[in-house]
């Protein structure tokens, strides 16, 4: 757990989700005063002082938000009115890491890719002998992670556009921006509000060692732009389009990694890491590790051995040349347009609680790869919408549930694809997963299931 100092007077917690708890943990082990809220009474988590503050706000020092709670909630109004303090996690944090020496923190943000680029940063150190702490919005809250060994600890986080909306006085020694597509607009409002709050990572750049950031999409270039008087500013674009102007350190030409135009590394190598996007964020990745000072030959035998994470365009089995990939995490149609770019032949599953108001609205970009796409199965609340608006390109399946359609796209496939010729089934959702499933693991699971009880009925039947 994080060593907080001694602060003065009582702080106010205020949603008691994985990292609101941890936050009340981390401050009740250092002796400080703390009283939470939530509205699901907490039943496991007697040791924390509780106090209605919807009721009775009292006299906090401070009032720490729980990163699901919008700015605009009633709660911290009252904190505005009584004239109190609004801090995130992040904030706690840093004052923990005002007294740690020998640490490296490098935060991770961007719309789609921080899950991957977190671990793969992760995975690049440790490889390289460092201490790692990971966390941050995957894994462990960040309070609830160690404290620094006697080498040298990299504590990699990843940071939501929610975390660092909240966060007033967090910095990052190395801050990594990868990319911005809408997503997260029914809380940020307008893509500007959204964009806004991921750039708080780059609020005090003066105190930041370096700043490495994607420049493929207008947002990350405009940070680029903003920081480029930086002694360490480190642009990365990916995207193969000769684009006029263009200017980066570290690029990728469709096959090679480039550092200054020099081809570092054979991406064509990665099975964890295939697509453009991937290549995306593992320039993002060697970008923290050339900052660090690690040689290319070690970063890119990590970056060839990583697994990959469950659930981002995961290998689940391979079935007489049917491949089956588990893309659950892609609750947004550019997630999703990565997918559908990196593969062919593919028996598309999508569908759950769409991301827009129209269909058309959360299937955006997907069209230019409609192409590799042989059939559709769609599921959830968004089922008959994705049908009507994809039927013109492809013939599209509505199904029951998720396990239905891993039958009926594994039957299909089967039936249609001749050896040498391979097909992928695809859960690749575009949407989040809450109509049918807890989560979107709780959904990634559920395929991997299906996908297990298909082939197990055709061994039986062989
Ligand atoms: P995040 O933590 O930002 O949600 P993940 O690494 O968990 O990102 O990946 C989420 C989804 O986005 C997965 O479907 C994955 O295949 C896809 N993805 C991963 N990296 C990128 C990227 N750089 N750009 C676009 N999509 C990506």
């Amino acid at each position: 757990m994080i060593e907080l100092p001694k602060l003065e007077g009582e702080t106010a917690i205020f949603g008691l989700g994985r990292s609101g708890i941890a936050a009340a943990q981390a401050l009740l082990a250092s002796g400080n005063d703390v009283v939470a809220w939530d509205d699901t009474p907490l039943r496991d988590h007697n040791d924390i002082p509780s106090r209605d503050l919807t009721k009775d706000f009292g006299t906090p020092a401070r009032l720490l938000l729980a990163p699901g709670v919008p700015p605009s909630h009633p709660i911290a109004q009252a904190a505005h009115k009584a004239g109190v303090k609004i801090i995130g996690d992040m904030d706690l944090f840093q004052l923990a890491r005002n007294q740690m020496d020998n640490v490296c923190v490098i935060g991770i943000t961007g719309t789609n890719g921080k899950s991957t680029t977190t671990a793969l940063v992760h995975h690049i150190l440790s490889e390289n002998g460092w201490a790692v702490q990971m966390g941050g919005n995957i894994g462990t809250a960040v309070l609830s992670l160690d404290m620094p060994s006697d080498k040298k600890t990299a504590y990699v986080l990843e940071l939501s556009s929610y975390q660092l909306e909240l966060a007033q006085d967090f910095y990052a020694d190395i801050g990594v921006w990868l990319n911005l597509t809408p997503d997260h607009l029914a809380r940020h409002n307008t893509m500007e509000n959204y964009a806004a709050a991921k750039a708080k990572l780059f609020a005090s750049p003066e105190k930041m060692q370096a700043v490495i950031i994607g420049c493929d999409d207008d947002y990350g270039t405009a940070i680029a732009d903003t920081l480029n008087t930086h002694p360490q500013l480190i642009r990365f674009f990916t995207s193969t389009a000769d684009i006029e102007g263009a200017s980066y350190e570290l690029g990728f030409d469709g096959t090679h990694l480039l550092h200054n135009n020099k081809a570092v590394m054979d991406m064509t190598q990665t099975y964890a890491l295939r697509g453009v996007h991937n290549a995306q964020n593992a320039a993002a990745a060697y970008g923290v590790g050339l900052v660090l000072g690690l040689s290319p030959d070690s970063m890119a035998v990590a970056l060839t051995d990583f697994a990959g994470l469950a659930h981002r365009m995961q290998p689940v089995a391979q079935y007489k040349g049917i491949d089956f990939v588990n893309d659950s995490k892609a609750t947004n149609s550019e997630a999703t347009r990565c997918a559908l770019a990196a593969l062919h032949n593919i028996y598309w599953i999508a569908g759950g609680r769409a991301k827009d108001k129209t269909p058309e609205a959360s299937l955006a970009g997907l069209d230019t790869y409609y192409g590799n796409i042989t059939h559709a199965y769609l599921i959830g609340e968004a089922a008959t919408g994705f049908a009507t608006t994809l039927a013109p390109y492809m013939p599209c399946t509505i199904a029951a549930s998720l396990n239905e359609a891993v039958d009926k796209a594994a039957q299909d496939a089967q039936d249609e694809t001749q050896p040498p010729k391979q097909a992928t089934i695809l859960l690749s959702p575009a949407c989040a997963s809450f109509d049918q499933f807890t989560d979107f693991e709780a959904r990634g699971d559920a395929f991997i299931a299906a996908v297990h009880a298909w082939i197990a009925q055709q061994e039986v039947g062989a």
